[in-house]
C-alpha cells in the first residue's frame, strides 16, 4: 500500500516535470527571459568591487558571525536543551537565571509578572522578630511577594524548584509556553 502511494507520487512527480518542461520549451520569451537573469546574475556576482580588502573581509566576518548565531538559534529551537530553559514562573512572579560553571544556576533573579521590572530585594524583621523577605516591582509601586525567609532561603527555594522542572523534565513544557 505504502509503495503503491510512493510509486504513484514519482509518477505524478515525472509527469508534472514533464509538463512544465513543455511549457517551458513552447514559450521561446521564457528561456530569453530566465537567460537574461542568469546573466545578469553571473554579470553581477563575477564584477570586481572597488573597496579596500579589508572592508570586504570584515564583511565577510560579519555575515559569518550572523550566519553562525542564525545556525545556532535554529537548532537550538529544533533540539533545546534544558539550557534553553531561562525563564519561569515560581510563587506567583517570573524567574530567570543562567548556567554558570558545571551548569550551575547563577543569577537567579525575581521580575513583575504585570509589567516585567526587575524586582527589588528588601529583607527586613517584624515584631516578632521573624526575617521576611519583600520583593517590590518599583514601577507598580507595590510589593509582589513577601516570604518569611531570608533572601538567600528565597533564592535556595526558587532553586530547587528550578532544579526540580529540570530533573522531571517539565522543562520542555515551560520553554513552550513561557517563551
Ligand atoms: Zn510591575
Amino acid at each position: 500500500m505504502h509503495e503503491i502511494s510512493s510509486y504513484k507520487s514519482i509518477i505524478n512527480t515525472v509527469i508534472g516535470g514533464l509538463i512544465l518542461a513543455a511549457i517551458l520549451w513552447l514559450i521561446p520569451e521564457t528561456w530569453f527571459w530566465l537567460k537574461n537573469i542568469f546573466i545578469t546574475i553571473r554579470t553581477h556576482l563575477s564584477a570586481f568591487s572597488d573597496v579596500r580588502n579589508w572592508v570586504l573581509y570584515g564583511l565577510g566576518f560579519f555575515a559569518g558571525v550572523t550566519l553562525l548565531h542564525l545556525f545556532t538559534k535554529f537548532f537550538q529551537r529544533l533540539f533545546p536543551t534544558f539550557k534553553n530553559y531561562k525563564k519561569d514562573v515560581f510563587l506567583d512572579s517570573v524567574w530567570r537565571w543562567e548556567y554558570g560553571h558545571k551548569d550551575k544556576l547563577i543569577g537567579i533573579n525575581g521580575f513583575c509578572k504585570e509589567c516585567d521590572t526587575e524586582l527589588v530585594w528588601d529583607e527586613n524583621s517584624n515584631h516578632n522578630n521573624q526575617i521576611f523577605t519583600t520583593l517590590q516591582c518599583e514601577r507598580c509601586n507595590e510589593p509582589k511577594l513577601v516570604e518569611l525567609m531570608e533572601a538567600n532561603e528565597l533564592t535556595e527555594k526558587v532553586r530547587k524548584l528550578i532544579e526540580r522542572k529540570i530533573r522531571n523534565g517539565e522543562w520542555k513544557l515551560a520553554i513552550k509556553t513561557l517563551s
